[in-house]
């Protein structure tokens, strides 16, 4: 069983009380109140992200603002939604199952994929078909979800020599309405193939502009063909 670690206290989080499965570590509610805007889930994994411990280790960050990279999806979701009247993410489920280029994996209620506009070589996206918010609306699909994770490290394990990652969960911001919002999750592999490591360089670091050595057609494709 892995634990929750959690670089410092966070009194105004705790883990729900769900059924047990893989994924049930990761629902948690912020319970406080006072200033909490978001909770952000995220796990490291691997020697090559920095990650002493041996074994994955979970942690979530109660800030009291909201995020810049999840302040640009919210703008986002939003000036589609006002402009094409639909939600991006809806949309591009929709347009991804029709070639499946970019498609890893789905299944009933799951999509995993590399994204158009991947940061990186081997960023994999994982989306609830339906539209919704947070974890906890994934109700009884919860062990699927659990399922398309498990999948997705699969892969990176058989693709990679060093199982590493980074896996961030968007969630909706604490408070407030956020209907617009679809809820994901977003893994970050520091690897451009096999055994080099993606650096981020000048115009990454300095710019916050991407340069990407690979197509995401590409990588989805050894990602796909990997097991
Ligand atoms: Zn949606
Ligand atoms: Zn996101």
């Amino acid at each position: 069983m892995k634990k929750v670690l959690s670089s410092r206290p966070l009194p105004f989080v705790r883990p729900a009380k769900l059924p047990t499965n893989g994924v049930s570590r990761w629902q948690f509610v912020a319970v406080g109140r006072g200033g909490i805007e978001y909770v952000l889930e995220f796990e490291n994994r691997g020697k090559a992200i920095g990650v002493s411990l041996n074994h994955p280790h979970a942690q979530a960050y109660a800030l009291p603002f909201i995020p810049p990279r999840v302040r640009t999806e919210i703008d986002q979701f939003k000036h589609y939604l006002d402009e094409v009247g639909l939600c991006l993410v809806c949309d591009a489920i929709k347009n991804e199952l029709k070639t499946r280029e970019r498609v890893i994996n789905d299944s009933e209620h799951f999509i995993s994929l590399i994204p158009y506009g991947a940061r990186l070589p081997y960023e994999v996206h994982i989306y609830p078909k339906k539209h919704v918010q947070s974890i906890s609306d994934l109700e009884n699909t919860i062990g699927e979800f659990g399922e398309i994770i498990a999948d997705t490290i699969k892969r990176f394990a058989a693709v990679f020599d060093e199982l590493a990652y980074v896996m961030v969960l968007h969630t909706r911001p604490t408070r407030g309405n956020h209907d617009y919002w679809h809820f994901h999750v977003e893994f970050y592999p520091p690897w451009r193939d096999r055994a080099r490591l993606k650096y981020l360089a000048g115009v990454e670091s300095g710019a916050w502009t991407f340069t990407n050595d690979s197509s995401p057609e590409e990588k989805a494709k050894e990602l796909r063909d990997a097991i």
